[in-house]
């Protein structure tokens, strides 16, 4: 059984599979990619061949139509043959169409599985784990201090601040891809039946995620809409977006974020935001290290993040551990 290291490899390009001749999400136009999800940092234009899940590549055709490359879709547990390997994309739990790629090779298994969390998401398909020799992991909350609350807690939270606040408005800074959705979603699942209103820059992925069967409840574009009616309203917008002049069309908005990184105190003051809302589509540190313990690889790599904490833990379990160093990609956007 071939040593995982001696066919994949770290090149300035990105993760390169050697007997397979493809990139995993690289960071620069490649003949051969396999895109994990849609995420700006991971899946990006001017490859040749893109294989991807059929949403992720939706995805793609939507943010870079021509230029995404030539697309090649892969369900959910279907084995494609690429070179001598065999890739296979399982869920993984991030945002609609976010895969693991599981690479075969000669009985030797690799993980790489992109960006993940392992809690429940109304707007994708849940974590599978995959038994392997090697796993690939982020630690983009990669500190015993990164406890994420449970997502219900968190709604509930703003549904009180709306509550106390009629004359306000609710503005929620969220990512455009997976976390506006899944507020949304989250929203719905507590009972919140009232239209929420989209900055103009979120209606495009929510309307695709709609259009793959994602239920999101009713939504409304803020375009030309009176200020008083966003009064005791809940408005969605881009996180660049709080501290734009745009926000002069609200009444007096609670400003809140929701993102991992609310869990920093100084983060959420640094950034104006009254209502820090803890809800992340990464793992946090007990789901980072579940999933070291479910995966059972002797090998980790961890890359995306702070990984010094997780290599001592995978370290401390018996594995053999290590730092990548993967550049290009963006915490923040999550
Ligand atoms: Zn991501
Ligand atoms: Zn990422």
């Amino acid at each position: 059984m071939p040593r995982p290291e001696s066919w994949l490899r770290v090149t300035p390009a990105g993760l390169y599979c050697q007997p397979g001749d493809f990139y995993v999400d690289p960071t620069r136009p490649v003949a051969r990619a396999v895109i994990t999800h849609g995420h700006g940092d991971h899946a990006r234009p001017g490859n040749d061949a893109v294989l991807a899940t059929p949403e992720t590549i939706a995805i793609m055709r939507a943010r870079y139509g021509e230029a995404a490359g030539g697309l090649q879709p892969a369900g959910y547990g279907e084995r494609v043959a690429l070179g001598d390997v065999a890739v296979t994309l399982v869920p993984a739990g991030h945002v609609l169409g976010s895969a693991q790629a599981v690479i075969d090779y000669r009985g030797s298994r690799i993980v790489v599985s992109g960006d993940y969390k392992r809690r429940p998401d109304p707007t994708c398909a849940p974590f599978e784990p995959q038994r392997c020799d090697l796993f690939i992991t982020e630690a983009t909350f990669g500190l015993p201090v990164f406890r994420h609350p449970p997502d219900r807690h968190e709604i509930d939270r703003l549904l009180h601040s709306l509550r106390l606040y009629p004359e306000r408005c609710q503005l929620v800074g969220v990512y455009a891809l997976g976390k506006c959705q899944r507020v949304l979603a989250l929203l719905r699942a507590a009972g919140y039946d009232e239209p929420v209103f989209l900055h103009g820059a979120l209606i495009g992925l929510t309307e695709l995620y709609r259009g793959l069967g994602i239920e999101l409840g009713p939504v409304l574009p803020c375009t030309g809409v009176e200020r008083d009616t966003f009064k005791g309203r809940i408005v969605l917008a881009p996180p660049a977006a709080l501290a734009d002049r745009w926000t002069r069309r609200l009444p007096d908005p609670v400003i809140a974020l929701a993102s991992g990184w609310m869990r920093v105190k100084q983060r959420a003051k640094a950034r104006g935001v009254e209502l820090p809302l803890v809800i992340s589509d990464h793992a946090d540190w007990a789901e980072l290290t579940a999933t070291i313990d479910d995966v059972g690889a002797q090998d980790i790599w961890v890359t995306h993040g702070r990984e010094e904490a997780l290599v001592h833990y995978a370290t401390q379990q018996g594995r053999n551990a290590r730092a990548l160093a993967l550049t290009g990609f963006d915490e923040e956007e999550e």
